[in-house]
């Protein structure tokens, strides 16, 4: 077993997907392009690729150890990326999540970025005094997507925010 092909994106799920939603998402794409329903049609031999290719995944994480020694892998190769900045986002580009108290940003998988208002006190607080030792002043909290490996640097202007804070 490796972990080089996701096998949730093979069955276009999520890792954070319960044993039952990936049955779901296997039965669909066994209904979709089993090699039976497209007999001799010009889609069958990528079909067939699919077919397998959904099984194969499915195999390994319909059973609750084989999955969890994958998710071991696949949680490993990602550390041993280095995860890249992908954008930087501003904090004003946010949603306020009073629930949560802390700020939330969608990420391109479905998934999302969020700050608490806590780690942007911190922030802040870390920077002014920076600022106060007229040292460079930047800085921003990585946050890393709830669902994929990406994350971004969520930054704010020091000055607005203190500005926002009275
Ligand atoms: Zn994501």
């Amino acid at each position: 077993m490796s972990a080089e092909k996701d096998l949730y994106a093979v069955l276009g799920a999520s890792p954070s997907d319960s044993v039952q939603q990936l049955r779901h998402r296997y039965q669909q794409l066994a209904l979709q392009y089993h090699p039976d329903r497209l007999g001799g049609s010009s889609e069958a031999d990528s079909g067939v690729k699919k077919f397998l290719e959904a099984d194969a995944a499915w195999r390994v994480l319909s059973d609750q150890n084989t999955r969890r020694e994958y998710d071991l892998l696949r949680r490993a190769q990602e550390l041993k990326q280095d995860w890249p900045v992908d954008s930087t986002v501003c904090l004003e580009d946010m949603t306020w999540d009073e629930d949560e108290c802390g700020y939330a940003y969608g990420c391109r998988c479905g998934g999302g970025f969020s700050v608490s208002e806590e780690e942007v006190e911190e922030e802040t607080q870390r920077r002014q005094q920076e600022e106060e030792e007229e040292q460079e002043a930047e800085g921003g909290v990585m946050v890393c997507c709830d669902t994929c490996s990406l994350s971004v640097c969520v930054t704010w202007s020091l000055h607005r925010k203190t500005q926002m804070l009275k």
